[in-house]
């Protein structure tokens, strides 16, 4: 994951352009993406696919040909969207055109203009001191800004049924890593992993775009099979040091929402989980209200929250592998959780059924204590009224998933319980009882 970052790091992205293709055409060499096309000025409900950026080149430059700053050395230091430009100015004219930030002033800010023609470059504060008052500069921005066409890809893998599992990631930050390179590659090393899994109840749909415009675009595109959604997850800020953040889905209480506060809980580490706001990334028009999806936000520390955010200083140096794996994980649990949770019945429901001639007397599995064990095994078999799920009666217990869900397996396997979901076992579970 850390080096599909790498290679997509030096990309200079933004909601539509060539940079977004290529970003596509290097994860196409991961997955087998689809790639789509959609031409500006396509009205996608309340809004207009815009015309599409490209840039070549952006430089500020003394009269005698000193360059101060260069788009070659960073994307960043051209507010994305920025219309061309080709001028000499007065050090007046030009510093209402740059921006720094005064507080941080050895990073590079990242700015857009996307739906007001503007232009700027982003620098570093110190590298004000570069400029005189008194001197002329020559100023080129080489972008055209024209008709064109907004790109997304998407990936759908195909499962038992056509229910869907939706994991979303935006691709239109330019040399940014936390945001949002990491949420890419997870949502990449998913899709490896989901491929290669011998059996799937839920298909997957992987979709890389442009934030919100993108969002929107797809959603307007491909209205009649958004209600096919049953979990959705947008994967952004995966990849830094922090604890990890869920951001419920609009309606609060979803299995997606449900099964990211088992699996947080049950990891036993700090983590925060806050509800549902109509700001931050796509779960804005995922859980608009005319779709109100079960979609919900995962991050680690969120967006805005890091002094790194939106500056250069989300580089290479701010995620990490092994932050990057665990949320890998943390992903595939919850993932794992939602394709065995189940509804079960206690095929002896009459007063306790006798665990001790059935071998259940707390030795049918190696994961915790024996207590914990038998707890695990008197919830399942007291809950199994056919209401009941696997995830409610983790959730009730206050038992780590996997042990409710070993528990019945082990008992499904001596008759004691029905439910021909619980012998369904990815190959992430480990075989119990046996
Ligand atoms: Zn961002």
């Amino acid at each position: 994951m850390y080096e599909l970052i790498e290679r997509l790091y030096p990309i200079c992205r933004s909601i539509t352009g060539d940079g977004v293709r290529a970003t596509l055409e290097v994860l196409r060499t991961q997955i087998p993406l689809e790639i789509q096309e959609v031409p500006s000025g396509t009205a996608v409900f309340d809004w207009v696919v815009p015309d599409e950026w490209n840039i070549r080149d952006a430089y500020i430059r003394t009269a005698d040909g000193r360059r101060l700053v260069e788009f070659e050395r960073s994307n960043l230091h051209v507010m994305s969207y920025s219309v061309p430009v080709r001028a000499r100015m007065t050090f007046a004219d030009l510093r209402p055109h740059l921006i720094t930030l005064p507080d941080r002033p050895d990073w590079i800010p990242y700015r857009t203009s996307y739906y007001k023609r503007d232009w700027a470059f982003c620098l570093a504060h110190t590298d004000l001191a570069l400029f005189s008052p008194d001197e002329e500069y020559d100023v080129c921005i080489d972008a055209s800004l024209k008709a064109g066409h907004l790109t997304y890809g998407e990936y759908y893998l195909p499962g038992e049924t056509d229910e869907e599992f939706l994991i979303s990631s935006h691709i239109c930050h330019p040399s940014l890593c936390n945001d949002n390179l990491s949420g890419i590659v997870v949502a990449v090393a998913l899709a490896q992993h989901l491929t290669d899994q011998r059996r799937r109840r839920y298909s997957y749909r992987f979709v890389f775009a442009p934030a919100t415009i993108g969002a929107i675009t797809w959603i307007a595109l491909n209205e009649p099979r958004v209600g096919r959604i049953r979990h959705g997850l947008i994967l952004a800020c995966v990849g830094d040091r922090g604890p990890f953040t869920y951001k419920k889905s609009r309606r609060g209480v979803a299995d997606i929402d449900r099964a990211l506060l088992q699996v947080l809980r049950d990891r036993g580490r700090p983590y925060s989980v806050r509800e549902f706001s109509p700001y931050g990334y796509d779960e804005r028009q995922y859980c608009s209200p005319a779709f109100n999806l079960p979609v919900g936000l995962f991050s680690r520390t969120p967006h805005g929250e890091f002094p790194a955010y939106h500056t250069s200083a989300d580089d290479l140096n701010f995620v990490e592998p092994t932050a990057l794996a665990e949320s890998r994980e943390v992903c595939l649990s919850v993932i794992d959780l939602l394709e065995h949770d189940s509804t079960c019945v206690n095929l002896s429901p009459k007063c306790e059924p006798q665990l001790g001639k059935r071998g259940l007397g707390g030795s049918w599995t190696s994961d915790g204590d024996a207590a914990q064990r038998e707890m695990a095994i008197r919830w399942v078999l007291n809950l199994s009224d056919g209401s009941h799920t696997l995830l409610s009666i983790a959730e009730r217990s206050g038992l780590p998933f996997t042990l409710i869900q070993q528990a019945a397996f082990a008992l499904s396997q001596v008759g004691l319980l029905d439910s021909h979901n619980v012998h369904y076992r990815g190959p992430r579970e480990q075989a119990i009882g046996t």
